[in-house]
């Protein structure tokens, strides 16, 4: 299960997320991260069975914690079937099946964003719920 993490740098800098592996146990892969020096964001994928301690102790330590689900939608009634989108994502979210039809895997996604840059149908775009 992919979560993203935002978090104020303001309060301090310790480092959270490493904080809550020590305290859980749960192994947090951070797939992605972007801090400055007031606000943090990180994408991070967990064992689903997790999620509630995981987001719980986020929560604790103040950050605000967003549960993504479907991250990549694909419009299939504009999909031509270009297979560009294969190309540049670098996760392999995406493949042809047997009949050259678009296949998503979106458990892969890091939400790099490129895929929905580059799809000259705007048949991709990124879903997300809290
Ligand atoms: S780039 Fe867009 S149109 Fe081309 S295969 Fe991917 S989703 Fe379909
Ligand atoms: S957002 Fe990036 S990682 Fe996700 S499917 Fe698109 S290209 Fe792949």
């Amino acid at each position: 299960m992919k979560l993203i993490v935002t978090f104020s740098r303001k309060a301090g800098k310790k480092p959270i997320i490493a904080q809550v592996v020590r305290e859980t146990g749960v192994l947090i892969n951070v797939e992605r991260a972007q801090i400055d020096s007031s606000e943090g964001e990180a994408l991070i994928d967990i064992p689903d069975e997790t999620c509630s301690v995981v987001k719980e102790r986020l929560s604790e330590l103040g950050a605000s914690v967003r549960v993504l689900e479907d991250v990549i939608s694909l419009d299939e009634n504009r999909c031509v079937d270009c297979g560009a989108c294969i190309s540049i994502c670098p996760q392999e979210v995406f493949s042809f099946d047997e009949n050259w039809k678009l296949v998503v895997n979106g458990e892969r996604c890091v939400l790099c964003g490129r895929c929905i840059e580059i799809c000259p149908q705007r048949a991709l775009s990124q879903k997300g719920e809290g």
